[in-house]
């Protein structure tokens, strides 16, 4: 379920933000009751982009994840302030091991955002990157709803519905 996505990320998250010296800021729209399919590996999609806010941000910067509706989809948002991509460099970060040049100092195969944007689609979502106002990088996946139950609007959770994940990512 979608609440065991939120527990997984704040779990995970806090062992990252421990470990980084981060605080990773986890915010959900309390008022939503809706589905969307997503296999096992999404988790691991958004986790790849939370690891990598966090590793591209100096120590004590804040992590925000926000999970909300946006009309038919469910979006996740991870907003970091580091050290931030080229407007150049944005759309290539997805490629398989590119590494945007602000980042060599760092070690990193380049294959974590390509494994993502796969998973993503894969589950019928996107994902889109763009530069943060101030400083850093914001990036925005996007899952469509298959089912909201309005009688139920005033379910706390969001349910998310895992399908068998049984293909392989490069189909
Ligand atoms: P790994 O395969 O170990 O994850 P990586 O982190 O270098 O290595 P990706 O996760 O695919 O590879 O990311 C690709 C590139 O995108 C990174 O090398 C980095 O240049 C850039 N990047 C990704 N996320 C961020 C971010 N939050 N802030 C700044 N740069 C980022
Ligand atoms: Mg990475």
């Amino acid at each position: 379920s979608m609440y065991d996505i939120i527990s997984q990320l704040s779990l995970t998250s806090d062992k990252i933000a421990l470990s980084h010296h981060h605080r990773v800021k986890l915010t959900t729209d309390p008022k939503i009751y809706l589905f969307v399919e997503v296999s096992e590996l999404f988790n691991h999609a958004i986790l790849n982009i939370i690891e990598n806010a966090l590793k591209y941000s100096p120590t004590d910067t804040v992590v925000e994840v926000d999970i909300k509706r946006e009309e038919n989809y469910v979006t996740v948002y991870v907003k970091d302030s580091g050290i931030g991509i080229d407007k150049g460099e944005l759309e290539a970060i997805f490629n398989q091991g590119y590494r945007a040049s602000n980042a060599k100092s760092f070690e990193g195969t380049g294959t974590g955002l390509w494994i993502t944007k796969n998973i993503i689609q894969r589950d019928s979502g996107t994902i889109e990157v763009y530069q943060n106002d101030d400083k850093g990088t914001i990036f925005k996946v996007m899952v469509p709803i298959f089912f909201t139950n309005s009688l139920e609007e005033s379910m706390d959770i969001v349910i998310f519905n895992y399908v068998e994940d049984n293909d392989e990512l490069d189909k």
